[in-house]
């Protein structure tokens, strides 16, 4: 059937017949709130480069969950920033370090509220690299005995699911086993499963302290250029055990997102990451961009993509945009 008889304008012709065909919904459900826990108290303290965003003391902490809970919004993924760093990252798995403190309170005081915590090292380490350093380089295998021991303190401080960032060989299964003989065999693993080496990650390097001193993280996280190789770090993710993968970062990686969802039946996150909120607030502070309609483009095309879940600094204000 041809035009003059058939006319695609006909179901667009008004909201309510828009809303009837609309074959993509973004809802409060789907969303995910990325938190920094810095240490002291009553800290509030703005990420120059992400406007809206907060490195915070662990009670300010509580109070934003609390209001992403009242929100509808399930879930936050939280990040730590610790008092001192050393060589080896142990902030990352002390018993009572940042992010195992954060959990605790968090879920003393907030309930029905899933915290996902990050599990890497390079926001402990004095070299800023995600693992353990040998001639220069990040050392795989000895790398994975210490995520997994981060993995566990998380939880044991009471983490309800832990997301392994690192994108070291192996990490997923090393955590996994780690777990199950440690009486967690029902923590589930979100795993960064094709994270990339991408320059979008700028301002969360302001946000979470851990830009590597030397060199960069292209020896461990993918090459922006390959996506057959995605599906290949996703499946083994899979089969190492990952309840949940994720692709990162999202909107210059739609693609690999679909590619994703066809060939894996997993529940799929998706990371908007600090690069991608960042251009928004900027132009939108020109003047140049529609920020609410933006953000709600974006968000709706990471989902028609085929995303399940999407880790996003504006959570709150889709979940209000949403809740409207
Ligand atoms: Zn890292």
């Amino acid at each position: 059937m041809y035009f003059p008889k058939y006319r695609l304008r006909r179901l667009r012709r008004n909201e309510t017949l828009r809303r009837l065909v609309r074959e993509t919904r973004l809802a409060v459900d789907d969303l995910i709130y990325p938190l920094f826990a810095v240490p002291g108290l009553s800290v509030r303290h703005p990420v120059p480069s992400m406007p809206g965003v907060f490195q915070l003391s662990v009670d300010e902490l509580v109070q934003e969950a609390l209001e992403a809970k009242a929100l509808g919004i399930p879930a936050i993924l939280l990040f730590g920033i610790p008092e001192a760093k050393d060589e080896v990252g142990s902030g990352a798995y002390a018993r009572d370090g940042i992010v195992q403190r954060a959990v605790q309170e968090v879920k003393s005081r907030v309930s029905d509220l899933l915290v996902i915590t990050d599990v890497c090292l390079c926001e402990y380490t004095s070299h800023g690299h995600c693992g353990v350093l040998r001639g220069g380089e990040v050392e795989n295998d000895a790398t994975l005995e210490l995520l997994a021991r981060t993995a566990l303190s998380h939880a044991r401080a009471g983490a309800d699911v832990v997301a392994p960032s690192d994108m070291m060989d192996g990490r997923v299964a090393a955590i996994r086993d780690t777990l199950d003989e440690n009486g967690f065999s029902e923590l589930p693993i979100m795993a960064y499963a094709a994270k990339y080496a991408s320059g979008f990650y700028g301002p969360f390097r302001d946000a979470a302290q851990s830009t590597p001193q030397f060199g960069d993280r292209r020896s461990h996280q993918m090459d922006p250029a390959n996506s057959d190789e995605a599906l290949r770090e996703i499946r083994l993710d899979i089969e190492e055990g990952a309840d949940i993968v994720m692709v990162k970062p999202a909107l210059a990686y739609l693609d690999v997102i679909t590619r994703a969802r066809l060939e894996f039946d997993l529940p799929l996150a998706a990371y908007s990451v600090s690069g991608e909120y960042a251009m928004i607030k900027a132009a939108a502070e020109r003047g140049w961009l529609d920020e609410p309609r933006i953000m709600m483009e974006v968000l709706t095309a990471i989902k028609r993509a085929g995303a399940d879940m999407i880790i996003t600094y504006y959570a709150k204000d889709a979940a209000r945009a949403l809740n409207r």
